[in-house]
C-alpha cells in the first residue's frame, strides 16, 4: 500500500510507475518512483528517499579525474560556455548577480565571473565546494539550503544545473528562489526530461533516471506548473543541451542492448564498482560497444537531435522570469 501525497499538487493517490535498479552498482537493489495520477509528476517513493543521502560515499560522483581529461578539460569549457550564452540571451541586460545552487567545482561559476557576473555558489558536498573555493578562488555557502540564507531580492539571476532532481523538496526550494530573485529576475533550471524518447526507449535503464539519487522527474508540463505555482511566469523551454543529451541516448541505448549498465558513464567516471569485476567481461564488453558505436553512431546522433526537434530532449532547460514589481500579488 503506497503512503504518499504528491509533493507537487497534493493529490493522494500517487501509484507506483517505475521498478529501476541503480546502475552504479552490482547490487540488484531496486528502487520505485510513484507517479501522481492528478498532474504526472515523478518522484521517488519516500520510504526510500532516505537512501539517497549516500550517494556521496558512493564511486559515482567520483572526484578523480575523469579518464581522457585531457579530452573532456576543453569540451566542458564549451559547455560551460554554451549554459552562460543561454542565460545572457534570457537575460538580455548587463551582468548582474547570479546564484548557482549545486554549483559542484564551480566551471559554470568561474566563467560567468569571467564575463562580469558577481558569483556567489551553494554547494554541500566537500570535495567539489573545495577545488571551487581553493581552484577557482569563488565564494561558496557550503551549507544546506535554509529559508533565511540570502536576503530577499538578492540576485538578478538564479541558476540550477541538473540540482533540482537531487532536492527533496523541489517546490520548496523553488519558492526560495523565487524570493531571493530581484523583480524580473530569471530563474534557470535544467533537470532530465521523463516525456523524452530517451527515456521512453530505456524504460528502468534510461541513463538520466539515475536512482536513488534522482529524487524528481519532470516532464516539460510538471516543471512549467512547478515555476508557475511558485509564482514565475510561464516559462520558456529548451530542448538543445548537447552536455548531456547525446551522452544520455549513447549509453541508454548500449544498456538497453545487455551490455555492462553505464559502461561508458562508469569507465569515464573510473567508478570501478560498477564495472564488471573479469578483465574478459569488460575486454569483451569494450570491444562490442566500439563495434556497435562505429557502425551506428551517425544513427544515434540523428536520433538525439530528433528527439530534441521534436521537444522530446533527454534533458530540458526552462528560463522563468519572477514577474515584474506589481504584477506579482496579482497572481
Ligand atoms: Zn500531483
Amino acid at each position: 500500500m503506497i503512503q504518499a501525497v504528491c509533493p507537487l499538487c497534493g493529490s493522494p493517490t500517487p501509484y507506483a510507475f517505475l521498478c529501476a535498479p541503480r546502475l552504479d552498482q552490482v547490487s540488484g537493489a531496486e528502487y520505485t518512483y510513484l507517479r501522481c495520477p492528478d498532474c504526472g509528476f515523478v518522484f521517488l517513493d519516500p520510504a526510500i528517499e532516505s537512501e539517497a543521502a549516500h550517494y556521496e560515499e558512493s564511486g559515482y560522483y567520483s572526484h578523480r579525474p575523469p579518464i581522457m581529461g585531457m579530452a573532456i578539460g576543453p569540451m566542458m569549457g564549451w559547455f560551460n560556455r554554451l549554459r552562460l550564452w543561454m542565460v545572457e540571451r534570457a537575460w538580455r541586460r548587463s551582468p548582474g548577480r547570479l546564484l548557482d545552487i549545486g554549483c559542484g567545482r564551480g566551471r559554470f561559476l568561474a566563467c560567468a565571473r569571467d564575463a562580469g557576473w558577481e558569483c556567489m555558489g551553494v554547494e554541500p558536498m566537500e570535495r567539489s565546494w573545495r577545488v571551487a573555493v581553493e581552484e577557482y578562488g569563488l565564494q561558496v555557502m557550503t551549507e544546506p539550503l535554509r529559508d533565511d540564507h540570502f536576503a530577499p531580492e538578492s540576485f538578478e539571476v538564479v541558476t540550477l544545473w541538473h540540482t533540482l532532481e537531487h532536492i527533496p523538496d523541489p517546490l520548496h526550494v523553488m519558492r526560495n528562489v523565487q524570493r531571493w530573485l530581484v523583480s524580473g529576475g530569471l530563474a534557470v533550471i535544467a533537470v532530465p526530461n521523463i516525456a523524452s524518447l530517451q527515456s521512453l526507449l530505456g524504460g528502468p535503464l534510461w541513463f538520466h533516471l539515475d536512482p536513488p539519487r534522482h529524487l524528481s522527474h519532470f516532464t516539460p508540463q510538471t516543471a512549467a506548473s512547478l515555476l508557475t505555482s511558485c509564482g514565475f511566469e510561464t516559462p520558456e523551454v529548451y530542448f538543445f543541451y548537447p552536455e548531456l543529451n547525446e551522452f544520455g541516448m549513447v549509453q541508454t541505448i548500449l544498456n538497453r542492448l545487455g551490455f555492462s549498465p553505464n559502461l561508458l558513464f562508469n569507465l569515464l567516471k573510473r567508478n570501478r564498482d560498477g564495472l564488471p569485476s573479469s578483465k574478459a567481461a569488460l575486454v569483451l564488453n569494450l570491444v562490442g560497444v566500439l563495434l556497435f558505436l562505429c557502425m551506428t553512431w551517425p544513427l544515434l546522433l540523428l536520433m538525439t537531435w530528433l528527439e530534441e526537434w521534436v521537444g522530446r530532449g533527454g534533458t530540458m532547460v526552462l528560463m522563468a522570469r519572477k514577474p515584474p514589481e506589481g504584477l506579482g500579488e496579482r497572481q
